[in-house]
């Protein structure tokens, strides 16, 4: 689950440079780095860097906020027919949150998985994503499972949070902040979204790693070691609700529906880019599109690390950072040996 990688572009080049790791078949540079935002002393430069990469240029992430304003704006805004509970508005929510995420997993399975677009060009994993019959996953196969657990309990319970937040909203509960009410504020909110989120994920992350809750809920994600777009919103519902539960903060901030459809698509897509399993699309010879999310690659991997995302450093200072190398590997697999024999 996270969210967007943070990593420098790759260079366009034919030659696609060697992982440097044996376990994988690429990597970015090691060790893998955080966003700039806890950096001290404080580089404005690299900052701004990130900022005009990640947020003002084309991105995941600017493409997520594309999004929030086209449909907070435009699409669907709230209006006073969301002051009470219809199916007419709802059914369009949930219909407009089914086609969302099926373009952007879909889309990205049928470009890495289903046409072999760009073969294993920018690929973490160097085995094949498993196609095979296995028992372990509903239906047989991991792509139908995936689909299964996104669709049928992730949608409707990204809806329902949505549809409350719409409820509140239009009857004022929550008061609407507007750009003219104070224009930093609104533009700030994003970043400090994403931050929050960044948070809020690796405490929920860390409690569903405890294995008695890990057994029941956060095993359903996690049978995905190999994963692809479809195994980011893939999990127990359980872990939905807690994981969507990081919009409550919104609750308590000043904010408009469109920043509340911002984290909403930064969860709900973000997942699907950050387990496509490639670094970025690559077409043509370039690097087009940062997608993937090594960071979170690794925990799919080794399990007991990495639980927060690259947008701050939570692992670090909480001592469950890997960074990709070798020495990291073993400190985690040691980490996972106490933890399991404790219980
Ligand atoms: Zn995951
Ligand atoms: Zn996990």
């Amino acid at each position: 689950m996270t969210i967007a990688d943070t990593s420098p572009p790759p260079v366009d080049t034919k030659d696609e440079p060697a992982a440097m790791s044996r376990e994988w078949h690429w990597h970015p540079e090691l060790p893998i780095k955080y966003a700039p935002f806890a950096i001290w002393p404080p580089q404005p430069v690299v900052f701004m860097k990130w900022v005009w990469t990640n947020y003002l240029q084309v991105s995941d992430r600017s493409m997520f906020l594309a999004l929030a304003f086209f449909v907070a704006f435009w699409l669907q805004p709230v209006t006073n027919a969301q002051v009470v509970f219809s199916l007419d508005w709802m059914g369009m929510v949930l219909l407009r949150n089914l086609v969302l995420l099926s373009t952007v997993a879909g889309g990205l399975h049928f470009w890495f998985y289903g046409i072999d677009g760009q073969g294993k060009r920018l690929k973490f994993d160097p085995r094949p994503m498993s196609a095979r019959k296995n028992a372990l996953y509903k239906f047989g196969y991991q792509t139908w499972d995936n689909m299964f657990y996104s669709l049928v309990s992730g949608v409707p319970i990204v809806t329902a949070y949505e549809v409350g937040f719409r409820w509140l909203y239009a009857n004022d509960t929550l008061a609407t902040f507007s750009f003219s009410q104070g224009w930093l504020w609104f533009i700030l909110l994003f970043p400090l979204l994403a931050l929050w989120q960044s948070l809020h994920f690796y405490v929920i992350h860390r409690l569903v790693h405890w294995p008695p809750i890990y057994r029941h809920v956060h095993s359903v994600h996690h049978r995905n070691v190999n994963t692809g777009p479809w195994s980011g919103m893939s999990m127990h519902p359980v872990e939905h609700m807690l994981y969507i539960s990081a919009l409550l903060i919104l609750l308590i901030l000043p904010s408009h529906p469109v920043h509340m459809l911002f984290l909403t698509y930064w969860l709900m897509l973000g997942a699907a880019s950050s387990h496509s399993g490639y670094e970025a699309i690559w077409v043509k010879d370039k690097s087009r599109l940062l997608i993937g999310a090594f960071f979170h690659q690794l925990h799919h991997r080794y399990y007991e690390c990495n639980y927060g995302n690259s947008e701050m450093p939570w692992d670090k200072w909480f001592g469950s950072f890997h960074d990709g190398s070798e020495e990291a590997t073993k400190t985690t697999r040691d980490r996972k040996r106490k933890m399991h024999a404790k219980l």
